[in-house]
């Protein structure tokens, strides 16, 4: 059976669809990576790039050295991709697809300039996003009622004509 996943940037401008399997799950703590995802780590997997098929808009690439390019959108700049050029196999990001937890991550890469508080994090205090009551419910609402965000799943059009096409 061959495995398929989409995924795609924050405001939907970007889509792609991947037919086959994503390889070598992991995350990156390598400088680099750090800078390109504005985050303390990247979370990737490979995909050969005859399985990558960019279903809307196009990537844009940074060259973030001569032989590998980052993708991302150029309209909410999420980023989407590691593309070493001359390698087969192209690197997507694991939190722009649309189901990030169906894959796991199995290594760890880059650890030198891993934070030293990285194994402090799962156990710092959390509330959901719907908050522990000091949150503005009214702010939250809104939020939702106004996302532009595309949602996790394929589209036929992008954005949604909405009534009075106010969007
Ligand atoms: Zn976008
Ligand atoms: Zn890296």
């Amino acid at each position: 059976m061959i495995k398929m996943h989409s995924g795609g940037c924050q405001c939907g401008a970007v889509r792609y669809r991947i037919n086959g399997e994503l390889m070598r799950p992991h995350i990156c703590h390598c400088r680099m990576c750090q800078k390109a995802a504005g985050n303390y780590f990247m979370s990737l997997a490979g995909v050969a790039k005859e399985n990558l098929e960019v279903t809307r808009g196009e990537i844009s690439w940074f060259l973030s050295s001569d032989p590998v390019r980052r993708g991302f959108c150029s309209a909410c700049g999420t980023p989407l991709a590691i593309d070493t050029m001359a390698e087969p196999v192209i690197h997507m990001t694991l939190g722009s697809l649309d189901n990030p937890d169906s894959v796991h991550p199995e290594r760890q890469y880059g650890i030198e300039a891993r934070v030293p508080f990285f194994d402090k994090l799962p156990a710092l205090p959390g509330t959901t996003t719907e908050g522990d009551g000091e949150e503005d419910q009214a702010f939250l609402e809104q939020i939702r009622d106004t996302t532009h965000q595309h949602p996790d799943h394929e589209t036929e059009t992008w954005p949604p004509v909405t009534k009075g096409g106010a969007w």
